[in-house]
């Protein structure tokens, strides 16, 4: 077996916008301040392990898992607030659930809309269900939505889905409300209101859902604390729930994951403690960036701070943050509108400690 009889079979068999696409790249983070991911940096309480562990003793992992997980859905829905009128998907990590949007409208000629920088996801799981994909740009000045250029795309392009992220990543910052309802109101096909970050922001459109016939809502446990478990919900009417849900893969939700998100949803207040937590200390993160008179730092409201350093520097400043043991995220593409852009979730005290001193030194 050559390697070039490798080749040419990949270049006949391969969709050439599979070719085209990097692997979804995660840097190795072992032994390193980890800020890169926007995972929640506190464990649990002891004791609580221990009630866990005595639950998952009862999973009986002979059996496939519940096919509907009703007792999750059930206590999601109450922490959730979900509205009583709307139905909910669960997906493996919301992800999975922004795939299965795409998978089910995808259709020769149509295409996906969200603003950007946005998560690239949206993009990447456009082409690979055969979507086109537009991306409208936010204001340069504060990444806010640019309402008309949203508007006119929609318009010009009558896309199948438009992505939001309320808050946004990688820029942290909430778009306004009233331009989402507008944004709502003006797309022919459905709205999607990526809720990641919810847990941070203080703001949602949850509450929302029954008034519209074309918004759905997407939340993850992910960054309040439990991205091991890889659990995202979508909730929508019962009309596009019910659809959905038919190109969901059986047992997408293992029973381990249904165990434990069931009881840390009983224990919800602790995962509530450490995100409030977060969020106070991106405050003070925040501020102590800031004073650092070398860098423009964004507002955010969500568990991580878009900063961006002096023209040229990016890549070498997050390279030194990594030799001083400290992994961020590196936004800075050439001629990009996040130029120089580095991204830091917030962790603990000490780790945000150690960030600020690594980042002191390296600038
Ligand atoms: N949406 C947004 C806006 C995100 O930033 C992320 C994670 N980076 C996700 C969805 C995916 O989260 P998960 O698959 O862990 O639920």
């Amino acid at each position: 077996m050559t390697e070039m009889k490798i080749q040419q079979r990949l270049a006949q068999w391969l969709r050439p916008e599979i070719r085209a696409l990097n692997a979804y790249h995660v840097t190795d983070a072992s032994g390193m301040v980890k800020l890169d991911a926007m995972e929640n940096p506190y464990g649990w309480p002891q004791a609580l392990i221990e009630k866990w562990l005595k639950v998952l003793a009862g999973a009986e992992l002979n059996r496939y898992p519940d096919p509907d997980a009703r007792p999750l859905v059930e206590a999601l829905r109450s922490v959730h607030r979900i509205p009583e009128q709307s139905g909910v998907l669960l997906g493996n990590g919301s992800d999975e659930l922004i795939q299965l949007i795409m998978m089910a409208v995808a259709a020769p000629g149509r295409v996906v809309l969200s603003p950007e920088p946005g998560f690239s996801m949206y993009q990447m799981i456009a082409s690979f269900v055969g979507l086109g994909y537009v991306g409208v740009p936010l204001s340069a000045s504060d990444f806010s939505l640019d309402l008309a250029a949203m508007l006119a795309a929609i318009e010009q392009h009558q896309p199948a889905v438009v992505f939001l992220a309320y808050p946004n990543n990688p820029t942290g910052n909430l778009f306004d409300a009233g331009a989402i309802e507008q944004i709502i109101a003006a797309a022919p096909g459905l709205v999607v209101v990526d809720e990641a970050y919810h847990a941070f922001a203080d703001a949602t459109l949850m509450g929302r859902l029954p008034e519209y016939d074309n918004l759905l809502v997407l939340r993850t446990l992910s960054k309040m604390g439990l991205a091991g478990l890889r659990l995202g919900l979508l909730v929508a009417d019962h009309g596009w729930v019910d659809e959905i849900n038919k190109i969901r893969l059986p047992y997408n939700i293992n029973s381990l994951t249904q165990l434990s998100a069931a009881f840390a949803m009983q224990h919800a207040d602790i995962l509530t403690e450490q995100t409030d937590r977060i969020s106070r200390d991106r405050e003070s993160l925040y501020t102590q960036l800031q004073q650092m008179v070398e860098l423009t730092v964004y507002p955010s409201r969500a568990n991580f701070i878009l900063f961006r350093v002096p023209e040229g520097k990016g890549t070498a400043l997050f390279e030194r943050l990594i030799e001083d043991g400290v992994l961020i995220r590196n936004l800075h593409r050439d001629g990009s509108v996040l130029a120089d852009c580095l991204r830091v979730t917030v962790g603990t005290s000490a780790e945000n400690d150690a960030f600020l001193k690594a980042l002191r030194r390296a600038l």
